[in-house]
């Protein structure tokens, strides 16, 4: 496995593998590695010859200053477990090395990002398409593979790829959980043992939610998933059923025909997101 954290030494290297003929696969993450981001190099180990993985804590993506100060890292486990993956390269790019300058763009996704995470965390998904379209570039996969758990992120990073014209094919790979449902995140190591096992509701509640909707309206689902939470320790932020084409909410079940239910809630201060498909 070669670690690189310069963006010129990647690029050379990729360029290496791709001219003998070989497919790149890329796996982004911001490290702090558990199964979830570990299914993801599964899939691309199986699509394609060369694997690449970065991992890089991007500070334009974090609105709330304190989330970033607080973010899991730990760079020695992190290579140890993608050794073990058969991960041929690791990025580790400084932030000098990816933001040598100040970074201005700003992109125009429409609704994606009005709504959901993107009304919550004002500036959020600008970041995370500044850095994914850089990554993109820098990286040059065939195809790079994103996680349902973000599902909103793999919806703007579709959408990016759309405006931007640029030449790969996105891989969403399905949500991986905890034995209790929660949905695995890095997030997950802020949690005290109860809240982990407290905030085992989410999942429950959308796993409830999603049975229901043959015999009740969109607003009575709605209308108890809010009263679960209501009864938990966790803190509701938003609950919403939406189209997941266009991530527009919807008033009745026969509005969409790929109906999506997401929500963010606070367990103490760690901010925990999940979605399901209805
Ligand atoms: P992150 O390090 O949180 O930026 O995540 C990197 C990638 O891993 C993103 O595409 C995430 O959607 C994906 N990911 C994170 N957690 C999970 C999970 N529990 N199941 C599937 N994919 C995940």
């Amino acid at each position: 496995m070669i670690i690189v954290d310069s963006i010129k030494q990647i690029k050379s290297v990729v360029k290496c593998y791709k001219t003998a003929g070989n497919t790149i696969g890329f796996v982004p993450t911001m490290g702090a590695l558990h199964n979830g981001h570990l299914s993801l190099i599964t899939q691309a180990k199986k699509k394609d010859d060369i694997v690449v993985v970065s991992i890089f804590v991007n500070p334009l993506q974090f609105n709330n200053k304190e989330d970033l100060e607080k973010y899991p890292r730990n760079v020695s486990k992190d290579i140890d477990l993608l050794k073990t993956k058969g991960v041929d390269i690791v990025f580790m790019p400084s932030v000098e090395e990816m933001y040598p300058q100040e970074v201005e763009k700003t992109y125009d996704f429409g609704q994606l990002d009005k709504v959901m995470e993107g009304a919550f965390r004002p500036g959020h998904f600008n970041g995370v398409a500044i850095v994914v379209e850089r990554l993109f570039r820098i990286v040059q996969p065939n195809h790079a593979y994103f996680g349902e758990k973000d599902f909103q992120q793999l919806s703007i990073v579709k959408k990016l790829v759309e405006i931007e014209k640029i030449d790969l094919e996105i891989i969403p790979c399905p949500i991986i959980r905890e034995e209790n449902g929660l949905a695995m995140s890095s997030r997950n190591e802020r949690l005290t043992k109860e809240e982990r096992e407290k905030a085992a509701i989410i999942y429950q509640t959308l796993s409830k939610a999603v049975k229901m909707k043959a015999d009740y309206t969109l607003q009575e689902v709605e209308q108890f998933v809010k009263q679960q939470f209501k009864e938990s320790v966790l803190e509701l932020e938003y609950f919403s059923i939406v189209d997941a084409d266009t991530l527009s909410s919807i008033k009745k079940w026969s509005d969409s025909k790929n109906i999506r239910g997401f929500v963010a809630a606070f367990a103490g201060n760690v901010r925990l997101i999940d979605n399901i498909a209805f």
